[in-house]
């Protein structure tokens, strides 16, 4: 019942914050991009992502066959138990340390891959990382996780302790009321572990762009500029937070390397992200859907072939964390073509309202050229792929649908 309400709302807030028709981007002008793009540029952003493709899918199958044993297995719920059994078998032990345990198991066997992945973004210079900063990068990551991922294992295993029979409606509150606290802190409480952030310095861009937000109606106290440099040579712009914590950032490598009506093309994009109240969507999304998911969560709980399987007596018992952590493995795997194309069309949005903004369309191709050159994208990827992982238009579609707005065709 509350499993339905959801997901009705779930699909309520979708029809109204998704733009479901995009702007046009005709296949004859993808293709006529294709063939004007230069032929080494195109070659080298299909040759990264053939070398990347077989340790990014390998991790993706790995750590979901790990997930997946540990969970409708009994050996999941055996590890926590053991992990828990030096504390006197305490809840809190086998919550929290279980849990740890359980997913540094699937961090451990994929990191070689991760390792091999870094390799080649080195070999295609993309990476400007020696392996200390990139080790010391794994490890905030996993600090940061830990956090997070204790007071989600404390907030569920306690909850469901505390009220044995309605812990599902107060852990699905609370679950949606952990998205939306983490999407407002994550700007000023995790981003500043990554990156140093600094006001965008004086000058005709910074005013340029604030004039820009300005035009636009979308209110910008600052841009900001990260030290995306430490890191990679790709270029990028995005926007986070919300309310009194967005902020529109970019990167230093993008103010390095792109002209200013390029740097303007990019931050018009971001700004129609900020007028369309994207995170706000992103977010109340993310809520939603996870309050849906704690509800399917406790209904699957009563399948008890499943609760013999993975070896527990109930879903809401510590031991079971290993059955809720391939729960969520396979949600991840069905629901990202669907969040991939929520987040296409939000793009493509925020594409369109960079070419209205700007009205300047051959700045932005040749910003989707410099992003497709430096970042090396593959333009055009694999239909299969795109459907499944494809956050953005491919630059291809970009660069077609900026082609149709300097027709006139909107
Ligand atoms: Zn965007």
């Amino acid at each position: 019942m509350a499993l339905g309400a959801l997901l009705v709302a779930l699909a309520v807030i979708a029809a109204v914050r998704v733009p479901w028709s995009g702007p046009p981007a005709p296949r004859a002008d993808q293709l006529a991009a294709m063939r004007d793009l230069p032929a080494d540029v195109v070659a080298r952003g299909k040759a990264f992502h053939a070398a990347l493709r077989p340790g990014s899918y390998g991790a993706l199958l790995l750590g979901a066959l790990i997930a997946l044993v540990l969970g409708f297995t009994p050996l999941g719920a055996r590890i926590v138990e053991a992990v828990g059994r030096p504390f006197g078998g305490s809840w809190i032990a086998e919550a929290v340390l279980g849990g740890f345990v359980l997913v540094l198991l699937g961090e451990l066997v994929t990191l070689p891959l991760a390792a091999w992945r870094e390799t080649i973004l080195r070999q295609y210079g993309l990476s400007t990382q020696t392996w200390g900063s990139w080790l010391v990068d794994l490890l905030k990551g996993y600090g940061v996780g830990a956090v997070i991922g204790a007071i989600a294992l404390l907030g569920f295993f306690g909850i469901a302790r505390l009220a044995p029979q309605w812990w599902w409606a107060w852990v699905a509150a609370g679950a949606a009321g952990l998205v939306v606290v983490l999407s407002f802190v994550f700007p000023v409480l995790i981003e500043p572990i990554f990156n140093k952030f600094e006001p965008m310095p004086e000058g005709p861009l910074r005013q340029n762009l604030l004039a820009l937000a300005e035009r636009d109606g979308v209110p910008v106290r600052d841009v900001l500029v990260a030290d995306a440099s430490r890191r990679t040579t790709a270029l990028n712009a995005y926007v986070s937070g919300l309310g009194p914590t967005r902020r529109i950032v970019v990167y230093d490598t993008l103010l390095r390397e792109a002209p200013a009506a390029e740097v303007e093309a990019v931050v018009a994009h971001e700004l129609g992200h900020a007028k369309e109240r994207d995170v706000v969507t992103g977010t109340l999304i993310g809520a939603v859907g996870v309050a849906a998911a704690v509800c399917a969560v406790y209904l699957i709980g009563s399948w008890t072939g499943l609760l013999r399987r993975a070896g527990v007596e109930a879903i809401s018992e510590p031991r079971a964390v290993a059955l809720l952590l391939a729960l969520a493995t396979l949600a991840g795997i069905v629901s990202a073509p669907v969040q991939s194309f929520i987040s296409r069309r939000i793009e493509a949005r925020a594409d369109a309202h960079a070419l209205a903004l700007t009205d300047d369309p051959a700045a932005v191709e040749l910003m989707e050229r410099r992003l497709a050159t430096t970042n090396l994208s593959d333009v055009d990827p694999p239909r299969l792929e795109y459907l499944m992982f494809a956050s953005h238009p491919s630059v291809v579609e970009r660069i077609a649908a900026a082609r149709a707005y300097a027709r006139g065709e909107r």
